[in-house]
């Protein structure tokens, strides 16, 4: 192979070449860096080490000394946002909003932290106006989301369905509690004065859709809720025999909810009242997936239909297996209210008196239904939570039962 005498050249020019880049490269750098304030870099190094207090001081100070930096007045207000000092925040955001040689994105991005702001600082109104602004950009999905919390918040059904609708259309991704908005709107049309009977079938039906194929994905509480309005909505039509047939189907499925439908599936057998077999029926369930709820049930039920002899046969039955404060509880109850009558208990008044009175606090205690997201405590179940907003976080299990498993 012949050697070019070229390469002796070309190869020292483009080492000095790259050389010569790497320099350039460096100056940019550096001077682009004595271009930056201390204060920067302070507020940077208190931010890593968490201290976000003098980071916000730090960061102040740059923006005094160059009003022109965008990245920087949306670092703190984000910092002040997290900081919950969102007066700050949304003074932040609004300026940088009105300024005019703003570009078109970071004007997007400045809306979308404003909003943010106002959902935080509880301006529904505001965060909604400004979300609804951002339907259309590039912060839609998070946007949309926003807004189902602030109509969930509301209480505002017809809307989140909405906004349900548009967020499926900009993303594949379940709602699971969208079931529960059309609940929602069927149980406000069936306590409406007089009921609203074709909104709340037309309610339930899309709450139905809402299931989709209980086989392979069930949605159990979904399921349950819909059953339970399915029934009451039948009760009012004047078909019990339909309700009772909607409940049963919760109780060969989902046993663990029986204490829930017991009242509703008893009150649709014939003339209302239970009888012998309808409560056999449930203290079979109950043998097999035992209950508060359920016990609370047939205790009440036994005791109207047959009388103290009865609930105390069975409640004394249940409480052997499943000893329970809260049973305990109802059972004292029961003879306090029956003053006087056949004492089922072997119990005088006296000692039931005093017994209830010793019980009575932890009982109640231990007898509400808690949160599994937040661990907000309730008396009666709900199918989404008052303290933290989410949905289907309440099992259908008392405290004492919880804390027993
Ligand atoms: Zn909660």
């Amino acid at each position: 192979m012949d050697f070019d005498p070229w390469w002796l050249i070309l190869v020292p020019i483009l080492f000095g070449l790259g050389w010569i880049a790497a320099r350039v490269d460096v100056r940019q750098m550096l001077s682009e860096t004595r271009r930056l304030p201390d204060s920067y870099f302070r507020g940077l190094n208190f931010l890593l080490n968490e201290q976000p207090d003098r980071a916000i001081d730090a960061f102040i100070e740059v923006v005094k000394l160059d009003p022109e930096t965008i990245e920087l007045h949306f670092a703190l207000g984000n910092l002040f946002r997290r900081r919950g000092e969102l007066e700050r925040a949304i003074r932040v955001h609004q300026n940088l909003i009105q300024r005019s040689d703003l570009p078109a994105p970071q004007r997007e991005q400045a809306l979308h932290e404003l909003a943010q702001d106002y959902l935080k600082a509880g301006l529904l109104d505001r965060a909604e106006e400004g979300f609804i602004r951002l339907q259309t950009s590039r912060f839609a999905t998070e946007a949309v989301r926003a807004l189902i919390r602030i109509y969930e918040a509301e209480h505002d059904w017809p809307k989140a369905i909405a906004a349900m609708q548009t967020l499926q259309r900009l993303i594949d991704e379940p709602v699971p509690q969208a079931v529960h908005y059309h609940c929602e709107l069927a149980q406000a049309a069936l306590a409406a004065q007089p009921p609203d009977r074709d909104a709340a079938q037309a309610a339930l039906d899309a709450a139905t859709q809402g299931l989709g194929d209980e086989e392979a994905a069930p949605s159990v509480q979904g399921s349950v809720r819909v059953a339970l309005l399915r029934a009451q909505l039948a009760m009012l039509d004047g078909e019990p025999g339909l309700a009772r047939a909607t409940l049963e189907r919760v109780l060969q499925r989902y046993p663990e909810f029986a204490g829930l439908v017991a009242g509703p599936w008893l009150a649709s057998h014939a003339g209302g009242t239970a009888s012998s077999q309808a409560l056999e029926r449930l203290e079979a369930i109950y043998r097999q997936t035992p209950s508060q709820d359920l016990f609370d049930a047939i205790f009440r039920a036994l005791q109207a239909a047959q009388g103290p002899e009865a609930s105390w046969r069975f409640a004394r039955e249940a409480l052997r297996h499943h000893p329970s404060l809260s049973g305990l509880e109802r059972l004292l109850q029961a003879q306090i209210e029956a003053a006087g009558a056949a004492t089922a208990s072997g119990i005088s008044d006296d000692d039931a008196h005093l017994l209830h009175g010793i019980i009575q606090r932890p009982a109640q205690r231990l007898g509400r239904y808690a949160c599994q997201a937040c661990g907000f405590r309730a008396r009666r179940f709900y199918w989404q939570c008052p303290g933290c907003n989410s949905w289907e976080t309440y099992l259908p299990k008392r405290l004492e039962e919880l804390e027993g498993t």
